[in-house]
């Protein structure tokens, strides 16, 4: 069997160009940033590739020179693309300098010093197997406990990983040991692997993109499923899930934590005077405001209407107390300012102690002092506190002694 560098190369770019054409087709609009850089990534390798064939006519000339440099610009940029997409999908990404360096330094460097192919050779595959390995390296660590559960990551890595090791090895070659791989077209083993390689790559990669995108489609909407889009806040979906997690938490740890419902009040009154959609504004500063009032470990929800839930970790009373006061002064504060009109609510306070207690059961204790909170003249506070064991009479000690 005879493989032939030039019928690889064309494969690739046939692959490279068939893929980027169907996968708007595929992927749509309205695409994230990250699916969008990991597209227009394909788009520009499969350019690079062209532009490189078509320089193979001039070979050594200066339409050889503008086309080549051209072709490798594309590459560097599209690996940057890469490495933003990554960025965006799983937070920012390590050694992002040192890549855009490498991007910038790449095409320069080998348009400068076009007329020597061991340096030109040696510069760009070796600054080509940098990016390579940065990209490696950035399908990695640090990892995000949301987003890039899926064995993509590992899949992108291997190929970038041994696609950095080829392009380095294809550029020790040319510029050291030069009659090894003497043009870029050299049917030599290493550059007939590293085509293959490419190949293969191209493929997996592109299956590891497309899962990428896939979860962050799953992420979306599970995102959505917890959300409530007026307020950002977590819907009752969302508060089941997560509460009930926290609350088995504080059980199992013997943390005290705290539960408060929280009701606007005259809220009614409210969308009849100033307008529904006002109304809608001033949930959603109730909303920021209760963010901004929570601390790491805290959560809040908006269960409906006009109807909010704040579980505190580590909070007895007197700290829900004080939680309550921050929240009402930020209240009074901000409401007339960004509303127009003074807002206040009244809360129901529950206090979990107890190993047994469910989610269900601290809420309807919180409810129930939400409501003793109502007919007491609103706006302000109650506490439900569990009935404390009492301690044992005399007259018990004494039947016990009986
Ligand atoms: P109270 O002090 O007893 O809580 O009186 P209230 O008027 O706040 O309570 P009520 O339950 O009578 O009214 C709640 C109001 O909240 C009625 C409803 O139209 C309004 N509401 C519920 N959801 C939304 C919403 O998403 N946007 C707006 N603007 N209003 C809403
Ligand atoms: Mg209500
Ligand atoms: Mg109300």
């Amino acid at each position: 069997m005879q493989l032939d560098p030039t019928t690889l190369i064309v494969i690739n770019v046939v692959n490279l160009l068939a893929m980027s054409l169907t996968l708007p087709l595929i992927m749509g609009q309205g695409l994230s940033p990250a699916a969008r850089d990991a597209r227009l990534s394909l788009v520009l390798n499969g350019l690079a590739w062209v532009a490189l064939i078509f320089s193979g006519f001039w070979r050594e000339q200066w339409p050889d020179w503008v086309l080549s440099s051209i072709a490798m610009a594309l590459l560097s940029v599209s690996n940057l693309l890469v490495f933003l997409a990554l960025g965006d999908w799983l937070g920012p990404r390590p050694l992002g300098r040192l890549l855009r360096l490498l991007v910038l330094a790449m095409p320069v460097g080998y348009a400068l010093s076009f007329q020597s192919y061991p340096v030109r050779v040696g510069w760009s595959n070796l600054l080509v197997a940098a990016q390579l390995a940065i990209l490696a390296r950035a399908t990695l660590q640090p990892r995000t406990p949301e987003f890039g559960r899926g064995s993509w990551r590992f899949m992108m890595c291997a190929c970038f990983s041994v696609m950095a090791v080829l392009t380095a090895l294809r550029g020790i070659l040319g510029a050291w040991f030069t009659e090894l791989y003497p043009f870029f077209r050299a049917p030599t083993p290493l550059n007939l692997v590293a085509l293959v390689a490419a190949n293969v790559t191209l493929v997996l990669g592109n299956i590891a993109v497309l899962a990428a995108w896939r979860e962050e489609a799953e992420h979306q909407l599970r995102t959505l499923v917890v959300t409530d889009p007026l307020t950002g806040l977590l819907n009752r979906n969302g508060w089941a899930e997560q509460a009930g997690k926290t609350l088995r938490h504080a059980q199992r740890h013997g943390h005290p934590l705290s539960l408060l419902m929280i009701d606007l009040d005259h809220f009614k009154h409210i969308n009849d005077t100033h307008g529904h959609e006002t109304g809608d504004v001033a949930l959603q500063v109730f909303g920021k405001l209760l963010l901004r009032c929570l601390r790491a470990g805290d959560m809040s929800a908006r269960l409906g209407g006009e109807e909010f839930c704040v579980l505190l970790a580590h909070a007895d009373t007197q700290a829900a107390q004080a939680f309550d006061r921050r929240l009402r002064a930020k209240l009074a504060a901000a409401a007339p300012v960004a509303l127009n009109f003074a807002m206040d609510f009244s809360s129901g306070h529950a206090l979990c102690t107890d190993e047994e207690e469910t989610l269900e059961s601290l809420m309807a204790r919180a409810d129930a002092a939400l409501y003793r909170a109502k007919h007491a003249g609103r706006g302000h506070l109650v506490s439900d506190e569990p009935p404390a064991t009492l301690p044992p009479t005399l007259a018990d000690n004494d039947l016990r002694a009986a």
